[in-house]
């Protein structure tokens, strides 16, 4: 059985086939899929499970990365900042290595794309590749993970010079998109349910890992899963965590967490928790290997309730990988955490560590409205943020690229 027939158990068989009658248009084109790291962070976690079912539905995808040097990450993690609002200063020295660099990848990438049908690239790190192809045979589209709904005007102005060159884009949400003068599509992420992450464990399972972990499994802990990087906001979730421990001793906190190749931030940021964390046993500060998968699944499935407290957060697939394990989500009121946290139905939206300790406190209270608000939580990631339905809008995407609006597709 291929891995859409299992997909189709879960999101029903219509949806699937659909995918297929989709298919039909774009079977063996050549798609190629460019970001900046393999592992860590939304965008690979994406690709990893999006490329070989884009394979299954008779599609030659392909997924690479550009490779580069410390002061390219270090360019590039500035440039995600700045478009998340953050004022930094780029020197031309930083500049001129993310050319460089980018037009160093060009050279290693360009049989790959220069005669590919559609390529998609991923943020700002490759978003300066399209500069070296102007005989490109394909439709090339800048997929844009990071709100950029108040970047810095220097750093997108600059940004977009690369940006406009591109057949369209794709943003999250309409608060995102920018004003480009190509077609701009949204689409949200997704979360694979079959994947390591999602699939359901046995509670057997779940508490053996998190003994192994420190987690004393007799009592509860709130949680939050994301890269060491400070617009995650991991302090103001300790601040929170300590307002609530007063009322409830018996609480823990775990902050679980790895770094990305291209996040140059996170082992900083990561002492800067340890050192918040400090002199609190029940604190867990976890810095977790790549492919945690299954450690993150059992985590997200044990605690009593999920926190994303993000400052800025393009989607944040963390809260949707919570949501489908039927938690509600205590989430910053920002970004994609907006578009899935219903306020007061899925999980409550937050400004401040105060509210996020309220709201903690909430839950502990209630837990009737922890199953309560838990299911509608996942009824909305079924309904709304797997995998199936963000593999549908991207063929649509290419179809209407590739085929314009010329005639009507009709699915039945
Ligand atoms: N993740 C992971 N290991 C880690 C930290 C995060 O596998 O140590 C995963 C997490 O489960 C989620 C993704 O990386 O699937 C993070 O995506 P999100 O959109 O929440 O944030 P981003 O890192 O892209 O800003």
């Amino acid at each position: 059985m291929g891995k859409l027939d299992k997909l189709a158990e879960i999101t029903g068989y219509h949806v699937v086939e659909h995918l297929y009658q989709l298919a039909h248009w774009v079977k063996g084109l050549k798609v190629v899929h460019i970001n900046s790291t393999k592992e860590g962070g939304g965008v690979a976690e994406i690709l990893k499970n999006i490329v070989p079912l884009m394979k299954e539905l008779g599609i030659e995808a392909h997924w690479e990365i550009i490779t580069g040097g410390d002061l390219f990450f270090q360019c590039t993690k500035a440039m995600h900042n700045a478009l998340h609002g953050r004022h930094v200063v780029i020197s031309e020295r930083l500049i001129r290595e993310y050319e460089r660099t980018n037009e160093e990848n060009a050279q290693k990438l360009g049989a790959l794309l220069s005669d590919a049908d559609i390529v998609f690239i991923h943020d700002p790190q490759p978003a300066a590749l399209i500069a070296h192809f102007p005989d490109r045979k394909g439709k090339w589209i800048w997929r844009c993970h990071i709100d950029v709904s108040r970047p810095v005007r220097s750093v997108w102005r600059y940004l977009r010079n690369f940006v406009t060159e591109y057949d369209a884009s794709i943003f999250h949400l309409a608060t995102f998109a920018q004003h480009l003068p190509h077609p701009m599509f949204l689409i949200p992420p997704s979360i694979d349910p079959l994947g390591e992450k999602n699939v359901p464990l046995s509670e057997l399972e779940v508490k053996a890992v998190l003994s192994e972990l420190g987690v004393d499994v007799d009592r509860p802990y709130v949680l939050q899963v994301s890269r060491f990087d400070r617009l995650k906001d991991p302090i103001g979730v300790i601040e929170a965590y300590r307002m609530v421990k007063r009322y409830s001793p018996s609480l823990q906190l775990v902050l679980a967490g790895g770094g990305a190749s291209d996040d140059p931030e996170g082992m900083a940021v990561l002492e800067e928790v340890k050192m918040a964390a400090e002199g609190d046993p029940d604190i867990k500060v976890l810095y977790l290997p790549p492919k945690a998968d299954r450690t993150i699944n059992a985590l997200q499935r044990g605690a009593v309730v999920v926190l994303q407290k993000s400052i800025r957060e393009g989607f944040g697939l963390t809260v949707t990988e919570a949501m489908w394990k039927f938690k509600p989500v205590i989430g910053g009121d920002t970004g994609g955490i907006r578009l899935q946290v219903v306020n007061h139905h899925t999980g409550f939206l937050v400004n401040s560590p105060e509210g996020a300790a309220l709201r903690i406190r909430y839950f502990l209270n209630n837990p009737d409205k922890i199953d309560e608000m838990g299911k509608k939580a996942h009824k909305f990631v079924l309904e709304n943020f797997l995998i199936t339905r963000h593999l549908r809008d991207y063929l649509t995407v290419m179809i209407s690229l590739l085929h314009g609006l010329k005639g009507r597709l009709e699915l039945v």
